[in-house]
């Protein structure tokens, strides 16, 4: 029995060890590592099933100001919000990944461009209207989005770059807004 009981207990490390490497630590949500590897299986998926497929890159706009007027730790919070907002308008297969500091990446199956434009647009509407508890005053914020949609035989890079691409010129326009990539 002891034989099994340390190769088996290792192993349960292991996996624990693993899953806890694609996960995000403030947010609970899947982080970078686990973003590339997703997005790879998700556009081999789409193209072999001929199903279309979204991803919307979105980030906080100006997200230093709130940091510098409210402290790093209620941005934390701040960041928390926008998660847990964004996770409310998603559907059960819609996947949610941090990518790095305050930009999150949401991958749609079987959305079209249109579908993932509308999904976008909610995200950005439930944060404007979210009041964030501050310390000494409530926190408000906005985002801006980018759209794209996978072109047949497109690589998971250049679908990525295409909404990161429309995430700048939203906001270059403005923020506070959705632009989409289309080819
Ligand atoms: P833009 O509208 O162009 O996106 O401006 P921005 O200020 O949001 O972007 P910038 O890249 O200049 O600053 C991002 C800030 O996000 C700086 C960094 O300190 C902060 N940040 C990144 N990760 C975290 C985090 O985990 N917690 C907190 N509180 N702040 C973070
Ligand atoms: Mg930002
Ligand atoms: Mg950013």
């Amino acid at each position: 029995m002891c034989c099994l009981l340390y190769p088996l207990r290792n192993a349960l490390l292991y996996r624990d060890a693993l899953a806890l490497a694609q996960k995000d630590a403030l947010t609970g949500i899947c982080n970078r590592a686990a973003l590339d590897e997703s997005l790879h299986a998700e556009v081999n998926l789409a193209g072999r099933h001929r199903t279309p497929l979204s991803i919307v890159v979105f980030d906080i706009d100006h997200f230093k100001s709130i940091n510098d007027r409210h402290g790093h730790s209620q941005g934390d919070i701040a960041i928390k919000a926008v998660v847990e907002s964004a996770q409310h308008c998603a559907r059960s297969t819609d996947m949610l990944f941090r990518y790095g500091g305050e930009e999150f990446v949401m991958i749609l199956r079987n959305t079209t461009l249109n579908g993932a434009r509308l999904l976008a647009d909610r995200i950005r509407r439930k944060v404007e209207k979210l009041e964030c508890q501050g310390k000494r005053k409530p926190i408000t914020m906005t985002v801006s989005a980018g759209v794209a949609t996978l072109e047949s035989g497109e690589t998971a890079q250049k679908l990525f770059e295409r909404a990161d691409t429309a995430l700048y010129a939203a906001k270059n326009s403005g923020r506070n807004r959705v632009c989409v990539d289309e080819v």
